[in-house]
This record gives structure tokens, C-alpha cells and sequence, in this order.
């Protein structure tokens, strides 16, 4: 597995900007990203600088990838669930594992939480965001992870072996990927989680009620929050936080466009990569010379 300078997490704007920049800087750059994220949605831009005719969302991201490949980027199409720090980032998605000195969060806005009762008062008290950080805390008892996704699978994938047992939750949904084999999948719709200083377990809208230890939130995809949260970046539950450098409180990491909240705006997020790039492409040449 070679190691990038710099990885981008997030084909957007944001992402896509930063990489202008630090393939220019002669920055081994690789961009993942897992879809079109929010301009997928956008049928025409009208409102972004040198649009003399409105341009969809999907165009200009296409455009701008090219442009990134153009300028020496590399691209790949993955989604990212877990990132950790030794002697540099380590990245694990879908399709493989990736590392890299510096890292940039441009994931776009963070997802709606779970609105379950009890969920939030829970958070820290067996209601958790991340499997390989607090898979530990429940060895040996009875665990569930809250979600429908690959992302979830991957979580479960963690706590299985260190787990007394495990149910997966989908809480309405379809389960839209292959749960591990062995695992309960319970797809009722959740009223509640209980407990009052710990989590004790889960009530269904149709009054069943399982007992758990914890539960383990992974809806979706992992989203900028969720990997800040993996790695001990500071949030405010629902963006990442920031200094006017776009570095994180994690040396290294760093964060742009929507996911730091504020005007989310195509405008927003190519500024906000653009300086989160000249503060990696600072970081890593600093890093290269110790
Ligand atoms: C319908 C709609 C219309 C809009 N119209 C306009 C407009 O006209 N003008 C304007 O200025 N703004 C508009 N916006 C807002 C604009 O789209 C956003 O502000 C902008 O796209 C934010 O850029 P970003 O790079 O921060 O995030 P995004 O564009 O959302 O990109 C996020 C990227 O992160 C990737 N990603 C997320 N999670 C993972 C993961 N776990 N692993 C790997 N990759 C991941 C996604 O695949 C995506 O590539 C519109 C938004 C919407 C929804």
C-alpha cells in the first residue's frame, strides 16, 4: 500500500479545490469519494463565478475531476468508514485500505441523526459512533448497531469478535447490504432507546423490546462527523470545528466546505479547499524535512 501525501475524503467542491492545489504543489494527491454528494441534486448552477451560462451539478463536478486528473490527481471511487493515526493516516473503505501524511474531511453536510427517543441523552452512555474506538468497552455483552448500509455492516464486522452477541436495527428500513452471517436482523421500526443512565435497550413501535448493553449508531454513510469522531476531532455533533486554517485539533487533519457548516455554498466550499490545500501542502513539506 503506497502512501499519499495528501488523501481527500469527499469529490466535491471542497475536495476537489483542495486537490487543484496540492497536485500542483507536486503533492501526491489521491481524491476518494463515494458519489456525486450534494450537486448530484443541483439541475443548474447559476449563481457560481464564470457561469456565463448555467451549468448543472453533475457537470461541474465532472469537469473539475478531469481537471484534478489533468493537473496529476488521482481518483477513486470508494467509501471511507474507519480512519486512524500511526505514524501517519490510515484510511480503510469499501474497496481497500489508504495512508497518507495529511488528511482532508470534505464529505458535505452531516447527515440527520437517528430522531429516536433517548438516543441523544444516551450519547457516551452505551450509545456510541464508533466500533473499533469502543468495541473494547463491550466485551462479552449484547450489542446492536443501528443502521442499513455497508457502513453498518463494516461496524459490526468490528464488534463481532469482541461482542457477547450482536443484532442489527434497521429501524424501518431496507437492509440495502449482506449482514454477517449468524447476525439477527430486526427491521421494526424503534420507538425508543431506554435507559436512564445506561443504555438497558431498545422498544419497537409495536411494544417488543430487546435488552442491550449498547448500541452502536451507523446510518447512512460514515459522514464527516463520524470520522472526526474516530479519530478525536473536535465536532459540535453536527460539523467539524476548525481554526481559520481549516485545521482540525488532530495534527494534520484537516477539514472543508460543508461539513464545517457556515454559507453551504459551491463558492464556500472551493475557498475553504483552496486554504485547507495551502495548509496541508505547508504540513507536509514541514513533515518531509523532519
Ligand atoms: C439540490 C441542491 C442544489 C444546490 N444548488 C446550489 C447552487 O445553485 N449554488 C451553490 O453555490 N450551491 C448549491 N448547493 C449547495 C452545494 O451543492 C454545496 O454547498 C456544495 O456541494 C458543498 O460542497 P462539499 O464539497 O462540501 O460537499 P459535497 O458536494 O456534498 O461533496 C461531498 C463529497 O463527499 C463524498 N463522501 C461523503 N461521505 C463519504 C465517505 N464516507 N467516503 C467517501 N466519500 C464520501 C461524497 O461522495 C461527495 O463526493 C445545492 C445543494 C443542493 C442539495
Amino acid at each position: 500500500m503506497s502512501e499519499y501525501d495528501v488523501i481527500i475524503v469527499g469529490n466535491g467542491p471542497a475536495g476537489l479545490s483542495a486537490a487543484l492545489y496540492t497536485s500542483r504543489a507536486g503533492l501526491s494527491t489521491l481524491v476518494i469519494g463515494k458519489d456525486q454528494g450534494a450537486l448530484a441534486k443541483a439541475e443548474r448552477i447559476e449563481n457560481y463565478f464564470g457561469m456565463a451560462e448555467p451549468i448543472s451539478g453533475c457537470e461541474l463536478v465532472e469537469n473539475t475531476k478531469i481537471q484534478a486528473r489533468n493537473l496529476g490527481a488521482d481518483l477513486v471511487t470508494d467509501e471511507i468508514f474507519h480512519i486512524s493515526w500511526n505514524q501517519g493516516f490510515t484510511l480503510e473503505g469499501r474497496a481497500g485500505s489508504y495512508q497518507a501524511k495529511a488528511v482532508l474531511l470534505a464529505t458535505g453536510s452531516a447527515r440527520k441523526k437517528a430522531d429516536i427517543d433517548g438516543i441523544s441523552r444516551l450519547e457516551g452512555h452505551g450509545v456510541s459512533y464508533c466500533a473499533i474506538c469502543d468495541a473494547f468497552f463491550y466485551r462479552g455483552r449484547k450489542v446492536a448497531v443501528l443502521g442499513n448500509e455497508e457502513y453498518a455492516v463494516h461496524e459490526l464486522g468490528q464488534l463481532l469478535p469482541v461482542a457477547g452477541s450482536a443484532v442489527l436495527l434497521t429501524n424501518g428500513q431496507e437492509l440495502q447490504a449482506d449482514a454477517p452471517e449468524g447476525v439477527p436482523v430486526m427491521t421494526g421500526r424503534i420507538r425508543s432507546i431506554d435507559g436512564q443512565e445506561e443504555v438497558t435497550g431498545v422498544t419497537f413501535e409495536d411494544g417488543s423490546r430487546i435488552e442491550l448493553d449498547g448500541l452502536f449508531v451507523a446510518l447512512g454513510s460514515a459522514g464527516a462527523v463520524d470520522l472526526a469522531r474516530k479519530i478525536g476531532a473536535l465536532t459540535d455533533g453536527r460539523k467539524i470545528e476548525t481554526d481559520e486554517s481549516m485545521a482540525t485539533n488532530v495534527p494534520g487533519l484537516y477539514a472543508a466546505g460543508d461539513c464545517t457548516g457556515g454559507l453551504l455554498q459551491i463558492s464556500t466550499a472551493v475557498g475553504e479547499g483552496a486554504k485547507a490545500a495551502m495548509s496541508m501542502i505547508k504540513f507536509v513539506r514541514q513533515q518531509k524535512k523532519e
